[in-house]
């Protein structure tokens, strides 16, 4: 800009699109255009603080590579077309198959307006039962285990709220990299003298913050919690009070947790864990005034991913830490919006708020509320994403077609030689995003939708906590919002009437309506820093940072206690394959790197993936820190350099899985949590070479 030019400058506020913290930042908008981020004071949840990824989360908003217009796929080759092109032979498409041959993935990276218009899509204009999300690949086992536990399914208390605790124990969740600004609330809890465990089978930052670390296998979970409640029954540390007036089958679980299976000498051979640092975990806990329990996908991902969050809540409800600050089951999700993706019924069981379509009157309510003269679909619950995969695959001819809003199965879900061939079966595939993903490369048209940056919506952190996304600017080219462009495949399939908004607002105004949880809030109501916590019931109500005060969310207002036995994993080394592979996060990326690995800054520090292989290890396979190896197991096998560490568990092997040129999930198993249909990403068996092997 040259001297003296006017310069057109504004701050817009908005959420971070990242992370399920939800942190809070201004972006820096210059002559219309988002340029940069700065600090937002009065975000309770970050005071003005964000991680590498909130700092650079301008950088790809802006990027020449963006979608700009719809693309179809002609003679194996995508061609721009114009948008009534598009939608008509979309509308044309989705009308000419059956209900259940349709499907639909939603996205817990855009707005509640944007899942809700998919859900009613799915439910109203396709007529399927079969719609899900990613949800499903990171905490369906929240959602079913603490549902089964307490009567619902989400983190118990607020982020600030973490700061009050004096212990807490964080079990399978790398915070200090995967929730940054959650771990600055464990540092403030630990400055003010608060007992920090840390469990994972990597030494990482978290780790290195911690009082006491405890190193374990991956997949004994159940296992370590079973021998730590043994632990603190056996020296009366259990809150008997509480376990009397609030919860029910103690006697189940304590019958369970006492057997000499879980000694802590039996406990620390499943797990690897001395003894003496189980002892340590358990009179922390079993003493503390209040102690707190933060988990993520190192609990979740597993084959009893359900059992191994039952077992979270039976410690906590054993010692009384529930309901009150400081305390609680604290389930920490990935995703920006995976929260409110699942709140808004984008899963294939419930509608919004977690009301069944299974239930008679539930059902009615919407169908009655949403007016299609044809009906909605069955009140049947339907597949969720990795069954729908599976049948792709297995039982070509079944599904279809396929609309994918959002999402990126082609880096993100396990096995992905087994997804690639399951998204090769359909017939018709439109995906919507804003870039050309791995996914959207397989569709036969893709349309160009707008980033956070470009939409006013809400999303719902992972501590319910609904707040507001602002328009900071114009979409790039004719790209679209994700809701408008859902609303206009509806009208040209007929259906022009229940899709006829004319703002976000109207959209959440139709949420509020249909969602007890959220019947309190609204625009004006959310416009305020602290934003509100669900359930918000009442216009007049402040919404519920802590829950279950007083009693659960069970009809009787107990919780149950679960008997759990802990159970191997699907897949345990051989001798063909000697090796734990476990995958997760890393501070720089996010998700299938479509953002991050477009912003240069987050590139620069991490460029691409690595396999950590502990020293013995390297060691004994001759391999050198940095060597290109391959990876190798029942799956696949990928080229990845090696990072040779101590600071790994000798025996286990950790792959980060954004990087689509070393892609983790080549290698990673689809065996399922039986209830929550979540695959094992955190163990599987593999064994590495040297490339010339
Ligand atoms: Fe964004 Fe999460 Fe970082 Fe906060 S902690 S700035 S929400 S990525």
């Amino acid at each position: 800009m040259s001297r003296g030019t006017h310069m057109d400058m504004k701050y817009v506020q908005t959420t971070c699109p990242y992370c399920g913290t939800g942190c809070s930042f201004n972006l820096v908008v210059v002559d219309g255009k988002v340029v940069g981020t700065a600090p937002y004071q009065r975000s309770p949840v970050n005071e003005g603080k964000v991680c590498p990824k909130g700092t650079y989360a301008h950088e790809f908003i802006n990027r020449e590579d963006r979608l700009k217009m719809p693309l179809i796929k002609k003679d194996g080759k995508f061609v721009e077309a114009s948008w009534d092109e598009a939608i008509s032979l979309i509308a044309s498409k989705f009308k000419s198959y059956k209900p259940d041959e349709c499907a639909c993935l939603s996205s817990a990276r855009v707005s509640n307006e944007e899942n809700y218009a998919m859900m009613k899509f799915a439910r109203g204009v396709f007529k399927t039962r079969h719609i899900d999300h990613c949800a499903r690949l990171c905490h369906a086992s929240t959602v079913a285990g603490l549902a089964a536990s307490f009567g619902s399914g989400a983190m118990t208390n607020s982020i600030p709220d973490i700061a009050e605790s004096t212990c807490l124990f964080l079990l399978g969740s790398n915070t200090f990299e995967q929730h940054p600004l959650i771990g600055r609330k464990v540092m403030q809890a630990k400055m003010a003298g608060a007992k920090l465990i840390y469990a994972d089978p990597r030494f990482t930052t978290t780790g290195k913050q911690a009082d006491l670390y405890m190193q374990f296998r991956s997949g004994s979970d159940v296992a370590i919690l079973n021998g730590l409640m043994q632990e603190i029954i056996k020296n009366g540390w259990e809150d008997k009070k509480f376990i009397e007036e609030r919860c029910k089958d103690y006697d189940k679980l304590k019958e369970v947790v006492m057997k000499e299976d879980y000694s802590l000498e039996n406990v620390s051979k499943i797990s690897g864990i001395p003894v003496e640092q189980l002892k340590q975990a358990a009179e922390w806990i079993g003493k503390a005034e209040s102690c707190t329990i933060l988990y993520s996908m190192g609990i979740t991902q597993h084959t009893v991913g359900v059992d191994n969050v039952k077992s979270v809540a039976n410690i906590q409800m054993l010692t009384g830490n529930l309901g009150k600050p400081g305390s609680g089951v604290n389930a920490l999700r990935g995703q920006n919006n995976v929260q409110g993706a699942c709140d808004m019924g984008a899963l294939p069981v419930v509608f919004t708020g977690y009301q069944k379509v299974i239930d008679e009157a539930a059902y009615k309510k919407f169908a009655d509320a949403w007016g299609f003269k044809d009906g909605i679909a069955a009140p049947q619950n339907g597949y969720e994403v990795t069954t729908m995969i599976n049948v792709l695959a297995d039982n070509p001819g079944e599904l279809k077609c396929m609309y994918i809003m959002g999402e990126n199965p082609m880096i993100s879900d396990p096995d992905l030689h087994h997804v690639e061939k399951g998204l090769k079966n359909l017939e018709f595939l439109v995906v919507q995003d804003i870039f050309l993903t791995e996914t959207a490369e397989m569709a036969d048209v893709v349309l160009p939708s707008t980033c956070y940056a470009e939409r006013d919506g809400t999303q719902t952190s992972t501590e319910r906590r609904v707040q507001m996304w602002r328009k900071a600017q114009d979409p790039p080219g004719e790209a679209k919002l994700d809701w408008v462009i859902i609303a206009e495949i509806a009208a040209a399939m007929g259906y022009k009437e229940q899709f006829a908004w004319q703002s976000a607002e109207e959209i959440f105004t139709e949420i509020a309506a249909l969602t007890p949880s959220y019947h309190g809030m609204n625009y004006t109501r959310l416009n305020r820093p602290e934003a509100l916590h669900w359930p918000c019931p009442a216009e007049d109500h402040p919404g519920t940072p802590i829950l279950h005060i007083g009693k659960f969310a069970h009809p009787d207002g107990k919780g149950v206690m679960h008997p759990i036995e802990y159970k191997a994993p699907a897949e345990v080394p051989d001798s063909e394959f000697p090796y734990i592979l476990t995958t997760g996060r890393i501070l720089f990326h996010w998700h299938t790197g479509s953002m991050t690995r477009r912003s240069a800054s987050l590139d620069k520090e991490v460029p691409t993936g690595w396999i950590e292989i502990n020293t013995d290890d390297a060691k004994e396979l001759g391999i050198k820190d940095n060597e290109m190896i391959k990876a190798i197991t029942r799956r696949g096998e990928v080229k990845v350099p090696a990072k040779v560490t101590k600071d790994i568990m000798k025996g286990v092997m950790f792959m980060p899985f954004h990087f689509a040129e070393c892609a983790a999930n080549i290698l990673t198993h689809n065996a399922l949590d039986p209830i929550a249909k979540i695959p094992e990403y955190k163990v599987c068996s593999v064994k590495v070479e040297k490339m010339e092997a």
